[in-house]
């Protein structure tokens, strides 16, 4: 359809040709034809414009009666052709402007359809010029007033960043004439609002770009929607992850199978470049495992049923996971499965801990010991075979019982004592106390009890192993009663057997005295024998009964000038210090609290081994002492032949001797009688070498509280 100005434009191109017509066909009378014709023929054109046909044909009479009335001519030809030249004027021009409205009606009309669609819709719309100045909005979600908006551009009304991302883009499409779309967020208060904003450029008929039209719809709500999912997605995933659980799909018809992420982290896949499939998956289990799950799965399949189980998955680093999958499967109308879907969860750790658990269980269970749990409230928890062997109450019986059934009415206070530090969290080792049996008897128990305490370090309750006190007393009283009458038997037996060999050696020594060299040489080698025999028996029942009595006799303890200890020692060794022709040096000595018999024992023992082992020419033994802090050292030093440090220990025992007979007499109980001696003292005892040469002998007598 034309628009005006191409309707005028015709009408000025017509108007000219009638006007070259009417100066050819000259007429009489017609002499300024213009003057007239032009107002005229506008007026025909006008109602033309205005009125459509009727009112281009009442321009057309108005023009041709005015033109009769007006002209006397009688050219007929001149005045017919000019009635119908402008009658087809009228006629053209009416039907333009017929058209013309109609599609001015129609324009109207989808304006108001146009109209009434934006203004019952949410959404911005609006246009604005070159200079980007709002011509024209509407912006039922905005409420802004819109004269106020009118005229102005973005940055005269509001400058956010916001907006003004929005005014580069409006620029950019009136650059480019490229229309954009971007999402924009606005504040409104503490709440941002978002809008879908949409730019297009504006053009005039000749397509240039004269402005901008936009529109805008506010989608915060989907954007929260959006954020929401977004967010409990990644809650979703998250809780997946913490719980080490992953989940899978599979599409049967299709044999599409996808994997969550998580079930990529625990089977240690990569979720980009791994091809996820039901064969994958088994190939990632572990082979003594696979059977079973093809197996579980094909059940499955078949039946439709749920299913659950265990698996072993080869991880690509060798790491070996145990998870427990769970799957569901869904049929199609006919019954026929088309989808499976599961879960995965990494239970490793629960496994193994359940493992060691069991072990626990087992090894609390077989221990000798009684070994029971008890809440806070004192009710039994725990109850092995070790408790009912000792206690007499069967598991069944004992379990939910209160532990003070176990406990004699006077040992209740105890009890409550050790139970309250218990369960303030402090362990109470090895105490003895009394329990009760089922059959009423009382047990004497050593007994151990600690804090329980729940995953998070509550104590929830107390544990206590208890053993039998009873039995072990019984065995060490009677390993002591057995050692005492072992000692009594050495003691009587050396005992008594030195009054018969003390007649023995009486009547060899009178044979000795007499016979010698009246009976044959071999007479007298024998009787000899006898003699060193006797002696030597006489020598070993002798210390013998040292050590007995050393073990034995009540010690009387008192302060004891050691310097004179070790001078009697040493008068009684006057015989074998001058035989060897050694010498004693005796340091400065304290006053010690000990039994003076025993000391000068020890001091004997060690001052003659130290002048018996010994082939130094002149040998040397030295006395001395020094203090400790709680009590005295003694050292017996000798310059003799010395003992290697891998004998230190073992001279000490009894009958122990590095030495033959003949070589360095001795019954090799020395030593062990002055071990037995020092001990009772509460002291210590030992040797080492000395550097310069034979043999330091130390000891301590500690001091008496
Ligand atoms: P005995 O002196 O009767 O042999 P002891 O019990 O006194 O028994 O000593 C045990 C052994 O320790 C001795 O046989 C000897 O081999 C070694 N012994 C003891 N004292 C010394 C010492 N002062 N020097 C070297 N060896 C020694």
């Amino acid at each position: 359809m034309p628009s005006p100005r191409a309707v005028i434009v015709i009408s000025a191109g017509l108007f000219a040709a009638i006007l070259a017509l009417k100066l050819t066909v000259r007429t009489p009378g017609f002499g300024f034809p213009l003057l007239y014709d032009i107002p005229v023929s506008l007026l025909a054109i006008g109602l033309g414009v205005r009125g459509g046909l009727v009112g281009a044909t009442v321009g057309m009479i108005v023009y041709a009666i005015g033109d009769a009335a007006g002209e006397v001519h009688s050219n007929v030809a001149g005045y017919v052709s000019r009635a119908l030249t402008f009658y087809l004027l009228g006629f053209v021009l009416g039907l333009y402007s017929e058209r013309l409205r109609g599609a001015e009606t129609r324009v109207r009309e989808s304006e108001a359809h146009f109209r009434a669609a934006i203004e019952g819709s949410p959404v911005v719309v609006w246009q604005q010029d070159r200079d980007l100045r709002y011509t024209w909005i509407h912006n039922p979600a905005l409420g802004l007033d819109a004269a106020e908006v009118l005229g102005r551009t973005d940055a005269e009304l509001s400058s956010t960043a916001s907006v003004d991302r929005v005014a580069e883009v409006k620029k950019e499409v009136l650059r480019t004439g490229r229309g954009r779309r971007i999402e924009a967020e606005y504040r409104n208060g503490d709440q941002p609002v978002y809008f879908d904003v949409t730019v297009n450029p504006l053009r005039d008929p000749d397509g240039t770009v004269v402005g901008i039209t936009g529109a805008a719809i506010d989608v915060s709500e989907l954007k929260r929607a959006q954020q929401e999912l977004r967010k409990s997605q990644v809650g979703l995933n998250r809780s997946q992850e913490m719980a080490g659980l992953g989940s899978w799909e599979w599409e049967i018809p299709t044999d599409d199978v996808s994997w969550s992420e998580q079930l990529h982290r625990l089977y240690g896949t990569p979720p980009e470049s791994f091809e996820v499939s039901y064969q994958a998956f088994l190939d990632r289990v572990h082979p003594d495992d696979r059977e079973r799950v093809e197996a579980v799965i094909a059940k499955a399949y078949e039946t439709g049923d749920s299913f659950e189980f265990d698996h072993r998955v080869v991880r690509p680093d060798g790491e070996v996971l145990v998870l427990h999958a769970h799957g569901e499967v869904t049929l199609d109308d006919h019954g026929r499965p088309v989808r499976m879907a599961g879960t995965a969860q990494d239970v490793t750790a629960q496994r193994q801990a359940e493992v060691s658990e069991r072990r626990l269980a087992a090894i609390v269970e077989q221990s000798e010991d009684a070994i029971i749990a008890k809440d806070r409230d004192g009710l039994i928890t725990e109850w092995n075979q070790g408790a009912e062997r000792l206690y007499g109450y069967p598991t069944e019986e004992a379990l939910g019982s209160p532990i003070s059934m176990l406990i004699p009415r006077d040992k209740a206070a105890e009890e409550w004592t050790v139970l309250t530090r218990v369960l303030e969290g402090h362990p109470m080792e090895r105490y003895e106390t009394t329990r009760l049996r089922k059959d009423g008897r009382r047990v004497a128990v050593w007994v151990t009890t600690s804090p329980l305490r729940d995953a998070n370090g509550t104590i929830i309750g107390a544990s206590s192993v208890s053993r039998d006190v009873g039995s072990l007393k019984r065995a060490q009283e009677e390993l002591e009663r057995q050692n005492a009458e072992l000692e009594q038997f050495a003691y009587v037996a050396s005992h008594d057997l030195q009054e018969p060999l003390r007649s023995i050696a009486g009547f060899v020594q009178l044979l000795e005295r007499r016979y010698k060299g009246e009976l044959d040489d071999d007479a007298d080698r024998f009787i000899g024998f006898v003699v060193g025999g006797v002696e030597r028996m006489q020598a070993l029942i002798d210390d013998l009964l040292a050590y007995s009595r050393a073990g034995r006799a009540e010690l009387q303890r008192q302060p004891v000038n050691v310097g004179e200890v070790v001078q009697g020692a040493v008068a009684l060794l006057a015989g074998a210090i001058d035989e060897s022709g050694g010498s004693v040096e005796i340091g400065d000595l304290p006053v010690v609290d000990a039994d003076r018999g025993a000391l000068r024992q020890v001091f004997q023992n060690l001052i003659s081994n130290g002048l018996k082992f010994n082939d130094n020419g002149s040998p040397w033994v030295e006395v001395s002492a020094s203090r400790t802090a709680d009590g005295w050292g003694f050292s017996v030093e000798d310059n003799g032949i010395g003992i290697s440090l891998d004998h230190t220990d073992r001279i000490f025992r009894m009958f122990q001797r590095l030495h033959a007979r003949d070589e360095y007499g001795g019954t090799g109980i020395g030593l062990p009688i002055c071990k037995r001696v020092v001990e009772r003292h509460g002291g210590r005892i030992w040797c080492e070498p000395r550097a310069e040469g034979g043999t330091a002998f130390r000891f301590t007598i500690p001091d008496r509280d």
